[in-house]
């Protein structure tokens, strides 16, 4: 009552929305480029809408996508089904999967709306190189991920993608974390 009015410019200027805000899904990479998805299908099965799709497979030497055993071969989000609701990314074992503040999903087709793999993975940082190719943190698991804890912090969770092919232009929400 005792507030003063906030008017909202929002399309013509950028919506900011909370920190925390659940918004676009993004899968994250570790900091050499591999995939930090397993395949591991948890975050499928905690979902409550049926919205996500993982298909996992083998690693192997000579066609690697994440340190360990398996990576998401297959990875798609139905935005038609989604809520929003985060409960994917708390199941989420390796922190793969985070939520950006991106919020502008709407769409006029059913197809742009289902979120594969190239459309939710975080583009490649300076220093990151497109798998499949070999751990470059470590020969085994131990020293990658020793490696990994001693590197300096990353924008883990990031809405790397500003300009995004699915959706929205992305031009407001190249902004911060939100995972
Ligand atoms: S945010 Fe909720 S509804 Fe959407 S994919 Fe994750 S668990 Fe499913
Ligand atoms: S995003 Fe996380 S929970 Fe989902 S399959 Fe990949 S590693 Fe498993």
């Amino acid at each position: 009552m005792f507030k003063k009015p906030v008017t909202e410019a929002y399309p013509n200027a950028p919506k900011v929305t909370a920190p925390r805000f659940h918004g676009r899904h993004q899968l994250n990479r570790h900091p050499d480029g591999l995939e930090k998805c397993v395949g591991c299908e948890l975050c499928a099965w905690a979902c409550p809408a049926d919205a996500i799709l993982v298909e996992g497979a083998q690693n192997t030497e000579e066609e690697r996508f994440s340190p360990g055993e398996r990576y998401g071969r297959v990875y798609e989000i139905n935005y038609l089904r989604c809520i929003l609701c985060g409960l994917c990314i708390e199941a989420c074992p390796t922190r793969a999967l985070t939520m950006t503040n991106e919020f502008e999903l709407a769409d006029d087709s059913r197809e742009a709306l289902i979120y594969e793999k190239k459309d939710l993975l975080a583009p490649l940082l300076p220093g990151m190189e497109q798998p499949p190719h070999p751990m470059r943190l470590g020969n085994d698991e131990r020293d990658y991920y020793m490696a990994e804890a001693a590197a300096p912090p990353r924008p883990e969770g990031a809405v790397y993608n500003a300009g995004h092919p699915k959706g929205s232009s992305g031009s407001f929400f190249n902004r911060k974390e939100a995972g």
